[in-house]
């Protein structure tokens, strides 16, 4: 078994438009991160599961997210193979 461990560093993208990190505020939907652009298009309230504060930028609250939930404000995403 071996596993291969991918460092994304601090690389933020919207799970929806691949961009926003500028934007401010934004949400978690379920496992995707949403920038503030893209979170006024939600249509279903009930499956956001966070909703970040509005007076940071996506960016720096997903960064917090990551350490609060990870530890590490990189994006780490491990393949491991058999
Ligand atoms: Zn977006």
């Amino acid at each position: 078994m071996e596993t291969t461990v991918i460092d994304g560093g601090e690389e933020v993208a919207c799970d929806f438009c691949n961009f926003g990190e500028e934007t401010m505020g934004g949400l978690l939907l379920g496992s995707y991160a949403i920038c503030g652009d893209c979170a006024k298009t939600i249509t279903h309230p009930e499956e956001i599961t966070e909703v970040f504060d509005p007076n940071k930028t996506f960016r720096q609250n997903v960064l917090e997210y990551r350490v609060r939930t990870y530890g590490t404000s990189h994006a780490i995403t491990k393949i491991t193979t058999w």
